[in-house]
């Protein structure tokens, strides 16, 4: 015990450090989430901000094997909200005062979606005289386009890299021009060289995943230095190629346990950055993403589709509030972080403390 509470306390982590914080077992993941608390009240407060996310649609030209919309899955209802119904999703949340917005869909690469993107970000930005911040998470994109959505108002964009072990990541995409690490990883440059401010993130508990990978993720969001992070569990879904893979999986428990000690050693690692709450918690503990928001995470993303499209973006199963309103979402979502001894902070974008800090940093 005296060497994990040596190693916890230490100013910085090797990365034999940070395997042995996330082996940590019984009394010791009490100490970790006791100190990741601690860094949280000092560095981020008791506030949590809303980032209303909006899965307009499930159309996806990619084929990542663990997906549940992935192209080649005939068995899903594909849908795409009209710019209407995506403008009132985006009213929804500006009078809500959840400050922000997180505009998410399957990958298209084509110039007519580009230019779709671009004409509802700026109705966006007029319909909510500029008060409502938007997040982006549209996976890889050119780079001239990323740099219109940034010029039209969008200024975060999530990109997972989903893993940082190249030899996984292959793994758990097609072997094709599509699916290629070294370009996801290019994309993050670019968004990050554009002024976005960049978040990214992984899936815990894969198949083949280890330890040493999973220290290699924290170690990478570390030195690619990032405003940003959402990382959830895997969760398998069965019409997926993985899905063959699933005895090689830890139980759904240990890979909420896992997933949780990933945020509070980040949390510790990265002590001002914003943090998200994955709803992939929620789909195994019904209060998942609470005990995410009391050990270190900071935001959270409660969904505001229209309830009708909901049950098809199923990216895994069991995939929380699929019968839910909007509106329903947020009464049980104020109850909920209540119950974290938490505040929200309402009309706020909640950028990145991290980033604005560099900002600064490049001022001076
Ligand atoms: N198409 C975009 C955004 C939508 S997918 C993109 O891929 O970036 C958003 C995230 O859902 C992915 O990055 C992935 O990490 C997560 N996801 C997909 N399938 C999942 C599964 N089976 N379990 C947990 N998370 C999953
Ligand atoms: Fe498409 Fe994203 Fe799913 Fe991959 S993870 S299949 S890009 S929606």
């Amino acid at each position: 015990m005296k060497r994990f509470e040596e190693i916890l306390n230490a100013a910085a982590f090797t990365h034999g450090d940070l395997v042995r914080l996330l082996k940590a077992e019984g009394e010791e993941i009490a100490l970790l989430f006791e100190k990741s608390t601690a860094v949280k009240a000092q560095h981020i407060g008791k506030r949590v901000w809303f980032r209303g996310l909006v899965e307009f649609s499930n159309i996806c030209e990619k084929d990542c094997l663990y997906c549940g919309i992935r192209h080649s899955n005939s068995h899903v209802k594909r849908y795409n909200l009209s710019d209407t119904q995506i403008l009132e999703a985006a009213r929804f949340a500006w009078e809500n005062r959840y400050g922000s917005l997180v505009l998410q869909s399957g990958e298209i690469m084509h110039p007519a979606f580009a230019d779709r993107i671009e004409h509802l970000l700026c109705e966006m930005k007029k319909l909510t005289k500029g008060e409502l911040g938007i997040t982006l998470s549209l996976g890889e994109q050119p780079h001239g386009v990323y740099q219109r959505w940034f010029a039209a108002g969008a200024h975060r964009y999530l990109l997972r890299l989903e893993t940082s072990n190249q030899e996984l990541y292959s793994k758990i995409h097609p072997e094709d021009d599509h699916h290629l690490f070294n370009r996801r990883k290019a994309c993050l440059e670019s968004l990050r060289s554009i002024g976005y401010q960049v978040g990214t993130g992984v899936m815990i508990g894969l198949p083949f995943q280890t330890y040493d990978d999973l220290a290699n993720d924290l170690l990478f969001f570390k030195e690619f230095d990032v405003d940003m992070v959402g990382m959830g569990p895997y969760i398998e879904h069965e019409d997926t190629p993985l899905y063959a893979s699933r005895n090689e999986l830890m139980p759904l428990q240990e890979r909420f346990k896992l997933a949780l000690k990933m945020i509070a050693v980040l949390r510790i690692l990265m002590k001002d950055i914003n943090i998200a709450a994955a709803t992939a918690l929620q789909a195994i503990d019904p209060m998942g993403r609470e005990k995410a928001v009391k050990i270190g995470a900071n935001i959270i993303m409660p969904n505001i589709t229209p309830g009708l499209y909901r049950n098809d973006y199923a990216l895994y199963q069991n995939k929380p509030c699929v019968d839910e309103e909007p509106a329903q979402c947020r009464g049980c979502l104020d109850a909920r972080i209540a119950l974290a001894d938490t505040e929200i902070a309402y009309g706020e974008w909640g950028d990145s403390k991290h980033f604005r800090q560099r900002a600064q940093r490049k001022r001076l």
